[in-house]
């Protein structure tokens, strides 16, 4: 079904049809969304195109979900945050075709590290944070960058750091970001997140907040550099759920505190948070290599979470790409992406290889204080500065056509992860090969899969010398 809605939308009538879809109108909307909030409703338009717009919502229904999903798609497409997803997927189609993984017309998600000012010293900071950069955006130019995403049509921002909570213009940067209907979320350490400041952000209708926590207090507080701030850090955590916000905790996996990651699980379940997000530790920025996992330290953490998450109300999330083959080895099919995880059955499997894996430069991309553009946040590859761009259109040409981009979209290309079965649901962590290899198409080393057969490679030996790396030597 895949193949035939393929063959559909890549003819070249189908791709004309689409970008007229996509055209502006005297609102500044795109017809396209016009269409989708009449569909919704219920509502006949009597114009040609709204013909060819139906008849691509209903193929790309019958052939991923089957007809009978017609009437939730209408309601839930009263959701703006959906109408917006859904108009970067057709945007997707029309600029790129129907890929393997999917590439969205603009970013799902920009992760926006708005300033580096930072109240706490974090052994594993990737961005070094402390001080800001003596060039960050100004007010100014910052209400600007929301505009570019704004138009762009990117779904989803996160403000993190640095410390985001530090920055005074912070509610100014949400409030413009809520007129395009964008989904926010906070990555925070908490320690800032009293009550009034819970409180003030709901009211800036902020969807999502996440705080860093690494384990036990001891633990935390060394880990985060500062004594005496575990208490903060929880209470943070319990303004943000009794204010009502979607609270994440997230805790990154090292050597120094994978052995309590259980612990903070039962505590994120006491706490009341909807999610745990487990990061994948990435030696970048502050975060020294000898922190890394062994990847079979990652592996057992990764079944760990897997077993809680089909237990627990908590759903239990992990940047490392490989969960997902870890779901599917366990004989579930899970769209376990950074984000969400979606059990998935029937025809709906086959989603799986459009929407997971690593989202570098695909899904989502990373912004630093000053306006740098890199693939991910972990990955500090600079790929231009978006003032350079005066419109969202001038910077959607550069997301259709930036070579890098493009690169790390196509997982076949990625050594050792481009034969692998779950290249498309995985295709490992772009930014830990970085790390590793200074290659973004190189084998993540943090995979077993791909350890197991860089273990025979002259290539992996030299690598392990060049960085002095003991967390790669398997246990
Ligand atoms: S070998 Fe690569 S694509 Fe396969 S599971 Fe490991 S990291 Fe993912
Ligand atoms: S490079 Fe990919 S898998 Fe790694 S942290 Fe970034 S988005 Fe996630």
């Amino acid at each position: 079904m895949a193949i035939a809605f393929s063959r559909f939308v890549e003819s070249p009538p189908s791709r004309f049809l689409l970008h007229k879809l996509l055209k502006r109108e005297k609102s500044g909307a795109t017809r396209v969304e016009r269409y989708l909030k009449a569909y919704a409703r219920g509502e006949e338009l009597r114009e040609a195109y709204y013909w060819f717009f139906k008849k691509v919502l209903e193929k790309g229904l019958e052939s991923f979900i089957g007809s009978e999903g017609r009437e939730e798609l209408r309601k839930a497409l009263l959701d703006p945050y959906f109408r917006k997803g859904l108009v970067n997927i057709i945007r997707g189609l029309a600029y790129f075709g129907v890929r393997k993984p999917f590439t969205p017309g603009a970013p799902f998600l920009i992760v926006w590290d708005v300033t580096y000012a930072c109240n706490l010293k974090c052994k594993h900071c990737y961005a070094s944070a402390g001080k800001p950069l003596v060039d960050e955006l100004t007010t100014e130019a910052a209400l600007k960058v929301v505009d570019i995403l704004g138009e762009a049509g990117v779904v989803a921002i996160a403000f993190s750091g640095g410390e985001p909570l530090m920055r005074k213009d912070l509610y100014e940067l949400i409030d413009r970001a809520k007129e395009y209907e964008m989904q926010v979320s906070i990555a925070t350490n908490g320690t800032l997140l009293t009550r009034d400041r819970a409180r003030e952000l709901k009211k800036h209708k902020v969807d999502f907040i996440q705080v860093s926590l690494d384990g036990t207090k001891e633990i935390h507080e060394k880990f985060r550099g500062v004594p005496g701030i575990y208490g903060k850090t929880i209470e943070g955590i319990k303004n943000s759920v009794d204010v009502g916000i979607t609270t994440c905790i997230s805790m990154t996996a090292t050597k120094l505190n994978y052995r309590y990651v259980p612990a903070v699980m039962d505590l994120a379940e006491k706490l009341g948070v909807q999610y745990f997000m487990l990061y994948n530790f990435i030696p970048t920025g502050r975060g020294e290599s000898v922190l890394d996992l062994t990847p079979g330290e990652r592996e057992e953490i990764l079944k760990l979470l897997w077993r809680r998450l089909n237990e627990s109300r908590v759903n239990f999330l992990s940047t490392a790409p490989y969960y997902a083959r870890i779901a599917l080895q366990n004989k579930k099919c899970y769209l376990a992406t950074h984000f969400y995880n979606v059990e998935l059955s029937g025809r709906l499997t086959t989603l799986a290889d459009f929407i997971g894996g690593c989202g570098a430069g695909r899904f989502y991309m990373g912004l630093k204080p000053n306006g740098d553009m890199q693939p991910c946040v972990f990955l500090p590859v600079k790929l231009g500065n978006i003032k350079q761009f005066s419109s969202g259109d001038e910077y959607l040409e550069f997301w259709r056509k930036n070579r890098l981009l493009e690169k790390l979209r196509n997982k076949e290309l990625i050594e050792i992860c481009g034969e692998c079965p779950y290249r498309y649901v995985c295709g490992g962590c772009r930014a830990r090969a970085y790390a590793y290899f200074r290659n973004c198409l190189a084998p993540d080393p943090g995979c077993i899969l791909a350890y197991r057969r860089l273990a025979t490679k002259d290539k992996w030996f030299s690598a392990r010398r060049n960085l002095g790396q003991a967390a790669l030597v398997q246990n």
